[in-house]
């Protein structure tokens, strides 16, 4: 884990960025985009691939003040008008503070909005979609150094949420919003696989937000992380007629096979469950539930890399016997793996265009052998029409993954009207848009 913003959160990257700039007016970030031949955003450099790279300037955010509330919302409509650069754990605290709430969260608040929107970062949950579903709007810097904001219904809307950065630099994110809401978290151990596999739907369905945990090699899954939503009575097993649940997701859980955990986890073994969001069904504002970590501790382990795979729900089962199957040839390599479910959007490069079951790795970081393995993982699961994540380790090629999505070419048109000379390209993202 490195602070430096030369290299990335996990260090395994270092940039090409010839110079970091921080402007903190409109004008000055006008300015220097303007006069830029290379130029890029950089959020909290979580991406574990280098999908923020650029030769030229990096520009981060953490300075810019545009004049407005950092944090506004329409009573009317509960749409939240965010400075991009904050992190999610400070939106959703701030949200708080206007009796509002974010729907969804990734495992950890210390991501920027921007940078997640702009990866399709995600959660979990059957009826929650990635953080960018609730983008709204975006407020653009383009090449030109003029401001666009794209809404949803305008024709290029789609286009401009997930836009890895190619766009130009986003300066604010318009949220559809909640109001206030409490989560309490449970989690258990060892449900039998047969029960995951035998009723998978039980399983993601049990609670707001379900991520399960395994090495893929063990006779049970090693952990359930339970994420259930205060007065949500359309998740957990017995819910009577009048949509009452009779059952806690704990409850189903158990049911189901598994136990209560002896106390306080991590998700990652030997790791101090201190960093982890509050369990033992203790009811907390969902920005402090709904991340498996706390903002105030080191997500994760930190020397680590990420990968992750975005299977269709229908293929679920097709791709957890699949990835059973290479458990003797990942579980070497891994720190922890996971198990989440991701509801669809019609983002362009989202690659949640229905149901989806999510696969991540958390790998121990030794570059080759994870490049060398996920060779064989790629094998298994594109076939299943499995999309990687953006911002995270891959090798299928950048023209393989551009054919995963139909709008591909819509994006690239996009790209090339907003940004002619192609100032915001660079690392990964020349690469797919050369594919
Ligand atoms: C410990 C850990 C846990 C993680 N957990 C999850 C998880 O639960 N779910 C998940 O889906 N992912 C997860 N990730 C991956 C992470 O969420 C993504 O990589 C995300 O993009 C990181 O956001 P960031 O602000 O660090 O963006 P960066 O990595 O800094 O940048 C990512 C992209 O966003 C663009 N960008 C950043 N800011 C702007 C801006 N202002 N305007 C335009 N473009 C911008 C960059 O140019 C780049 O293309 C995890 C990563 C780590 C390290």
């Amino acid at each position: 884990m490195s602070n430096d913003v030369r290299v990335n959160w996990a260090g395994n990257l270092t940039y090409s960025a010839g110079a970091v700039a921080r402007p903190s007016t409109p004008q000055e970030l006008s300015e220097l985009v303007a006069g830029a031949d290379r130029v890029k955003a950089l959020g909290s450099r979580h991406s574990f691939c280098d999908v923020a790279d650029t030769t030229g300037t990096h520009v981060l955010l953490d300075a810019y003040d545009d004049g407005r509330p950092a944090v506004a919302v329409d009573p009317g409509s509960g749409v939240a008008s965010l400075r991009a650069g904050l992190l999610y754990g400070q939106a959703g605290a701030a949200l708080l503070d206007q009796g509002r709430a974010l729907r969804t969260m990734a495992s950890l608040p210390h991501i920027s909005l921007a940078g997640a929107v702009a990866t399709a970062t995600h959660g979990s949950g059957d009826t929650n979609g990635c953080l960018a579903r609730d983008v709204v709007g975006v407020e653009i810097v383009t090449a030109d150094g003029g401001t666009r904001t794209f809404r949803r219904g305008d024709a290029d809307f789609p286009g401009a949420v997930v836009a890895l950065g190619a766009l130009g630099v986003v300066t604010r994110v318009e949220m559809a919003t909640d109001p206030a809401f409490e989560v309490s978290q449970d989690v258990v151990v060892d449900l039998p696989w047969e029960a995951l596999l035998g009723d998978l739907d039980a399983v993601t369905g049990a609670a707001y937000s379900v991520s399960a945990f395994t090495l893929w090699g063990e006779d049970t899954v090693s952990q359930v992380w339970l994420k259930s939503r205060a007065g949500d009575a359309a998740h957990s097993y017995g819910a009577d007629a009048a949509g009452v649940s009779r059952w806690s997701a704990r409850e189903v859980l158990l049911d189901l096979g598994a136990r209560d955990a002896p106390g306080p986890m991590h998700p990652l073994a030997g790791e101090d469950p201190a960093a982890s969001t509050v369990q033992g069904g203790v009811a907390g504002p969902a920005h402090e539930r709904l991340p498996h970590f706390r903002a105030e501790h080191k997500p994760s382990t930190g020397a680590e890399l990420q990968s992750e795979y975005l299977v269709p729900r229908e293929r679920a089962a097709d791709a957890i016997e699949a990835m059973r199957g290479l458990g003797a040839a990942v579980r070497p390599l891994l720190f922890a793996s996971e198990i989440r479910t991701v509801a669809g959007d019609d983002l362009w490069l989202s690659p949640f265009d229905g149901d989806t079951l999510a696969l991540h790795f958390t790998w121990k970081p030794h570059a080759d052998a994870v490049r060398a393995v996920l060779h064989d993982l790629e094998d298994a699961l594109l076939p299943l029409g499995a999309r990687p994540h953006w911002g995270k380790i891959f090798v299928a090629s950048p023209r393989d993954v551009a054919a995963m999505f139909p709008r591909f070419a819509d994006f690239a048109a996009l790209a090339d009207r907003l940004d002619p000379h192609g100032k915001f390209r660079g690392g990964y993202v020349t690469e797919i848009l050369s594919a």
